[in-house]
């Protein structure tokens, strides 16, 4: 895509934030945007880089991987939000600002000892199965305190909030009431991790149903760099 493409796009998307953020009581500069870049190549990040985009999520580590290095003169904040297979996590601590994809201890623990220290302490959102469906990642909602309990006290990361990617819908009613959910759930672990300040939700079709639920982080792709030819959707639908 285009340089003017881009930069429109994210504009629009910039507006769609602020007038939700208006629209529910919210201050726009609590609310951060992430291009979705997985399946673009590095010249279409450029563009939104360009276009004061900052924060850039992917799903697949090797096509990551490759976007970073060769970006690496950009001060880009890299966020990983696909599925973590356990083998992939010590290149996943090594290259990743951010984390918005752990789902399990195990993970969460490689993560932890395979963060190198002179990096500082890795940024992690724990998934959760908001619309607990077998078929996707994410933890339980009934498990989800004792687990970010565990992960928070590992000493190579941060427990920053939750993520979640809950089943679509065209309805706004049915988007915030699974994203009331996790902002309940939200509000319930942060009793016990006050330094929580993260809730990783809203895609293209939902951010203004996120936004009204307190999503601090909006996760976009299709909006900003077009549809994806591959038929990826969510990395994990
Ligand atoms: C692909 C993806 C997005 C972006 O979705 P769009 O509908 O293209 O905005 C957000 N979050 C995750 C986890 C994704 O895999």
């Amino acid at each position: 895509m285009n340089k003017a493409t881009i930069e429109k796009k994210i504009n629009k998307v910039l507006n769609r934030i602020s007038e939700a953020a208006l629209n529910y009581d919210r201050d726009p500069n609590t609310i951060k945007l992430m291009a979705v870049s997985k399946t673009k190549p590095p010249e279409d990040i450029i563009f939104a880089y360009e276009s004061g985009a900052r924060d850039f999520g992917e799903n697949y580590l090797q096509e990551a991987q490759h976007k970073i290095t060769t970006l690496s003169d950009l001060p880009i904040t890299w966020h990983f939000i696909g599925p973590i297979q356990s083998n992939k996590t010590r290149p996943i601590a090594e290259v990743f600002d951010w984390v918005h994809s752990v789902d399990r201890l195990k993970i969460a623990q490689r993560l932890s000892d395979q963060r190198p220290l002179e990096l500082g302490p890795l940024q992690v959102c724990l998934q959760v199965n908001v619309s607990n469906e077998a078929s996707k990642s994410g933890a339980t909602l009934e498990e989800a305190e004792t687990l970010a309990v565990a992960i928070d006290a590992l000493p190579n990361i941060v427990l920053r909030g939750l993520m979640a990617i809950p089943e679509p819908s065209d309805e706004f009613k049915a988007q915030r009431t699974a994203f009331l959910k996790v902002r309940n759930l939200f509000e319930q672990i942060q009793h016990r991790i006050p330094h929580m300040d993260t809730l990783s939700m809203g895609m293209s079709q939902d951010l203004e149903a996120a936004i009204a639920e307190g999503a601090t982080i909006v996760r976009i792709g299709t909006d900003i760099f077009g549809t994806r030819d591959r038929g990826v959707q969510a990395s994990n639908v």
